[in-house]
């Protein structure tokens, strides 16, 4: 087999392999029964099932101490931890009233503002589109919203990105769409936002209509004449005399 075949018998297995790959975390990731393994499928909810693990343990340390007991301890043992941690499980309670702002926030916010970010206002939308990549097309990105998933396969100009291509175009415009009432509550289309329904893009379209202010303390990074407060130094190994 001459140098030319075992070249193209390579490429056409690597472009088959990454088609493959494209297409199976398509299947698992979109089209899947079991889709949704994302931050933010579920807004409103727990993302990790921590707080129960916390109570797990607690009912581990007090009632078990981790030995094997007869069955006929371990039902008088259910009973007295059914009996203590069995509380009242409708009552809707609520953690927060509205989402809290985080320091780093702000930092982010002043930082992403000084870059000069381009803000387009999408009126049909009633949403910003937020970008520090000047080239990218906001009203393509927009009519690729459109995309309904079923003409994915089709789609001439995702066909044409590799999925880390894609995830970066996906990522290089945020979509913010401001709460009137409350701008607290206004949403973003970025990971932050889907977690701690915040972001430092929220904060930086609001800054940029003046609809808000930068608190004052946090002004220091603005100017850039002192170290952000909170941010831990980094760890020395331990043989290193700081
Ligand atoms: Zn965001």
């Amino acid at each position: 087999m001459s140098l030319v075949i075992v070249l193209n018998e390579l490429c056409a297995g690597l472009m088959l392999n990454e088609l493959w790959i494209k297409r199976r975390k398509l299947k698992e990731w979109i089209k899947s029964k079991n889709f949704g393994w994302f931050e933010g499928h579920a807004p409103g909810y727990p993302s990790t099932n921590n707080a129960l693990e916390g109570t797990n343990q607690s009912i581990k340390k007090v009632h078990t101490f981790r030995d094997r007991i007869p069955f006929s301890h371990f039902l008088e043992r259910a009973k007295i931890i059914l009996n203590r941690w069995s509380t009242d499980q409708v009552t809707i309670k609520k953690w927060e009233d509205e989402p809290m702002i985080k320091d780093a926030y702000w930092f982010d916010a002043l930082a992403y503002a000084q870059k000069k970010p381009f803000l387009k206002y999408d009126k049909t939308c009633d949403i910003y589109l937020l970008t520090l990549d000047k080239m990218v097309d906001l009203e393509q990105y927009l009519d690729n919203l459109e995309c309904d998933g079923d003409c994915i396969d089709e789609c001439e100009f995702v066909s044409n990105l590799d999925l880390n291509t894609f995830f970066r175009y996906n990522d290089s415009v945020r979509l913010v769409k401001l709460d009137e009432q409350n701008w607290k509550f206004s949403s973003c289309s970025c990971r932050d936002y889907l977690k701690d329904y915040m972001c430092q893009h929220i904060i930086v379209v609001l800054l940029s209509k003046k609809s808000i202010q930068v608190p004052e303390k946090y002004l220091d990074s603005v100017i850039g004449c002192k170290p952000r407060p909170g941010r831990n130094k980094k760890a020395m190994p331990w043989n290193v005399r700081q």
